[in-house]
């Protein structure tokens, strides 16, 4: 029997993340890390359905929560991503449509002295309008690409390095790769249709990092969450019932073929180097 995307209804019996609907960034009700206290859950109230109140972490945006328990937002999500998938080509033609209009305007300047080229001008200004507007709806969706269909992590820094520390990694609490299930302090996993590991950030399907609270090198604080650079390790072991739960919380039908899955893990004592830059801190294993 062939698997279609369409026939995924069924909503989940336990507590999933919510998504932005607009920029794709999960949060999981049962965060409670310091600074993101607002998610945490008020002991007389089922977390099942509470909507998180505050503005997405993301893009700014409010009240644009879908919950990812229901059936219904994880199937309109399996599709999104599929279309996403189906219009990589696409992404160039508002550059194309750029160029073309740069040109349309440099011949229409050569023919300005022509008469015929005055009657032309409203058909030209008209054209030119259209391709401003498809090249303006381009740069919108464009800037949805810069992620993941569904993801979670600190945006990538930018700027010179300013400051570099390189030690022996510690962390005031745990965490549990969701995949494998092993201690570390911090993880990244990935899901994706290829394994183009180094594709751009849109390509993916779930982009997720969580690194501990109270990071230490070498026993000095780190202040901020890292954003984490891993190396992207294929996870091939036989999904537990456990890491198909995680993949179910995070909008994802894991009987569905095709996924490649990723997990990397950071454990504690291992070698690490933290980069400040000018817009956050990045953390890699290894020294360089
Ligand atoms: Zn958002």
């Amino acid at each position: 029997m062939p698997i279609s995307s369409r026939s995924f209804t069924d909503s989940a019996s336990f507590d999933c993340h919510w998504q932005c609907t607009e920029c794709g960034f999960q949060v999981a009700t049962w965060v409670t890390e310091t600074g993101r206290d607002s998610y945490r859950t008020q002991p007389d109230e089922r977390p099942l359905d509470r909507r998180p109140a505050p503005a997405c972490e993301g893009c700014g945006a409010t009240g644009t929560w879908a919950n990812l328990r229901e059936g219904g937002v994880v199937e309109a999500l399996i599709v999104q991503d599929e279309s996403r998938q189906s219009t990589r080509g696409a992404r160039r033609s508002g550059l194309v449509k750029l160029v073309s209009l740069a040109v349309w305007v440099g011949v229409g300047a050569l023919t300005f002295d022509n008469i015929a080229a005055w009657m032309m001008l409203p058909l030209m200004g008209g054209t030119a309008a259209v391709m401003l507007h498809s090249a303006y709806a381009e740069f919108v969706s464009g800037r949805r690409a810069r992620f993941a269909n569904s993801w979670s992590h600190e945006p990538v820094p930018r700027g010179r390095v300013r400051a570099r520390l390189e030690g022996r990694v510690g962390a005031d609490e745990r965490l549990r790769a969701p995949l494998s299930g092993r201690v570390c302090v911090g993880y990244e996993i990935g899901v994706r249709h290829d394994i183009d590991t180094d594709a751009d950030p849109w390509s993916w399907t779930l982009l997720e990092q969580r690194s501990a609270a109270g990071l230490s090198i070498d026993g000095v604080a780190v202040s901020g969450r890292p954003y984490l650079r891993l190396e992207r390790k294929i996870y091939a072991q036989e999904l537990s019932a456990g890491a198909l739960d995680e993949l179910r919380k995070r909008g994802l039908d894991p009987s569905r073929p095709g996924y490649s899955l990723f997990e990397t893990i950071v454990e504690a004592g291992e070698l690490v180097t933290v980069e400040r830059r000018r817009t956050g801190i990045a953390l890699c294993t290894g020294t360089h």
